[in-house]
């Protein structure tokens, strides 16, 4: 890519108290690298309620200067830009060292809720590029931006994104497109795939040093436990497992579909990362592949939970060197296979409107995904009807959705039943309703929406992805004027492939 323009010396002054956890970590985990300027950029969305709660003024990023310094033209007073190195599985395969292939750290911010780190994605080459550029392009870029704020909005951790700016420079994919730099934002972007790549060179010095900044900045407790004898790095591989047992169980009750849950996408806190080709489900199709790449499936939506676990294998191994026996690290894994079953349970509960639990609400829930799934039917809009059917609305909105009529009336009848011994207090019904319909979205970020809203961004006309990320941070509310984003995909939403190309 031509890239003619030559950094700005001067630096901009945000007033931001960058500081630097990450970089203290020393040498062998980062190489400190500046973004790459592209070319008269402009603002293509930001994020207002996350800037405040950062304490940036949305005004500073959306000014010209502003919009320089998060594409990284100019260099943002106080930041100390790196790239960090890890390694990594993919597709199942030990891929050996990769890293911030276009990423670059700038620091973090101290919130009220904690250190925020900001990154710039897509802003240009690092020493980890490989065979990349180091640019993202628009489509991808938004699709980032919005994605990770709709997870947010859910309540699903994941990592923010700020501001996406964007360049008429060109980026070569599968056609021409246009670059663009998205800001992300986490308390730490630390993957699976940093401790593997440590404990794959027997660096283990480094090793130790990474966990042991893990669990004093995320996970102070693992030092006073009793549990695993004492071992902290044990505890910390129990953690990280129920953490990522409960981000998977709420992408399976959302019907989230990762894509490329490589164990380099892999988060040590648990947060969904990395968003290249998600997808929210659009018809209930338990082996949906999202990923155009994924020929084998691997990834598809039910195996998500099994890869989860087989990614936190790989985690346990390369923690095996300071956690010295085997047995503990497998002892601290096994929480995985408690947690994810009992968090799925707790989330599909939610969905209808139980506020207790009994024993057969397993097989309530299992017989309404294989009609789900039988027929078809649109994940979100199935469960949002049956909220409102709760809430007082006709249960023919719901009929109308199945073929397997007797099946549904049964299962309806089996379930209106168990909802009159739910456990729901003197709210009754009511409650139930009211349980449903803020754990039920009326909208979520499908792809056809956020192919539409990309289509007018090429054009240069950002409102649609304003409008997105407004649905995105309040998905449980009504919206009005916004219906036709809650309805079903029209039929060319099927024909969307979605590739690892971003
Ligand atoms: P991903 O599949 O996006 O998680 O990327 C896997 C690896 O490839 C990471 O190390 C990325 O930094 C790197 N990568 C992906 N795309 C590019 C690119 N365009 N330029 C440089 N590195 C990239
Ligand atoms: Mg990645």
């Amino acid at each position: 890519m031509n890239e003619r323009i030559e950094a700005v010396a001067e630096q901009l002054d945000l007033g931001l108290p960058l500081r630097h956890a990450f970089a203290q970590l020393g040498q062998a985990f980062y190489t400190e690298v500046s973004p790459r300027p592209l070319p008269d950029p402009y603002l293509v969305a930001v994020n207002s309620p996350l800037a405040g709660d950062l304490g940036l003024d949305p005004a500073l990023l959306t000014s010209p200067a502003g919009v320089e310094a998060f594409t990284g033209n100019i260099p943002i007073a106080g930041s100390r830009p790196l790239a960090s190195v890890y390694s990594g599985h993919q597709f199942g395969v030990w891929a050996g060292q990769l890293g911030d292939g276009r990423a670059i750290l700038l620091g973090e911010l101290p919130t009220p809720a904690g250190p925020q780190e900001l990154q710039l994605k897509g802003s240009g080459l690092t020493p980890y590029s490989r065979m990349g550029d180091g640019r993202a392009v628009l489509r991808s870029s938004i699709r980032e931006f919005l994605g990770s704020e709709a997870m947010w909005g859910l309540g699903i951790p994941t990592t923010r994104a700020l501001c996406v700016t964007g360049s008429d420079a060109p980026v070569r994919r599968e056609e021409i497109e246009t670059a663009a730099v998205v800001t992300r934002v986490s308390p730490s972007f630390v993957r699976f795939g940093h401790f593997e790549h440590f404990s794959a060179r027997e660096q283990y010095g480094e090793l130790a040093r990474l966990a042991d900044d893990v669990i004093d900045r995320f996970y102070p407790e693992c030092r006073a436990t009793a549990k695993f004898a004492g071992n902290a790095y044990a505890a910390l591989l129990e953690q990280v497992s129920e953490r990522t047992a409960a981000m998977v169980a709420q992408w399976q009750a959302v019907g989230f579909c990762h894509g490329v849950m490589n164990t380099d996408n892999m988060s040590i806190l648990g947060l969904t990362i990395d968003y290249g080709p998600f997808q929210f489900l659009d018809a209930f199709d338990p082996g949906h592949i999202c990923n155009h790449s994924d020929e084998q499936g691997r990834y598809a939506y039910n195996k998500q939970p099994n890869v989860a676990y087989w990614n936190l294998f790989c985690l346990g191994q390369a923690l095996l060197p300071l956690i010295t026996d085997q047995e503990l690290a497998l002892a601290a894994l096994e929480s995985y296979k408690t947690v994810f079953p009992r968090e799925l349970e707790a989330r599909m509960r939610a969905k209808l409107g139980l506020a207790d639990a009994q024993p057969e609400d397993r097989e309530l829930i299992e017989s309404i995904l294989k009609l789900l799934a039988k027929d078809r039917v649109d994940y979100t809009i199935f469960w949002r009807r049956l909220s409102r059917h709760i809430a007082g609305e006709p249960a023919e909105t719901v009929r109308d959705l199945f073929l397997q009529r007797v099946e549904l009336d049964d299962w309806l009848a089996r379930y209106l039943q168990r909802l009159g011994t739910g456990g729901l207090g003197s709210g009754g019904r009511d409650a139930a309703a009211e349980l449903m319909l803020r754990t039920n979205p009326k909208y979520v970020l499908r792809n056809h929406l956020g192919e539409l809203a990309i289509r007018q961004a090429k054009l240069k006309d950002y409102s649609g992805v304003q409008d997105l990320l407004t649905l995105a941070h309040a998905p449980f509310d009504e919206h009005p004027g916004h219906e036709d984003k809650a309805g079903f995909p029209p039929d060319w939403a099927s024909h969307i492939e979605i590739s690892c190309s971003s």
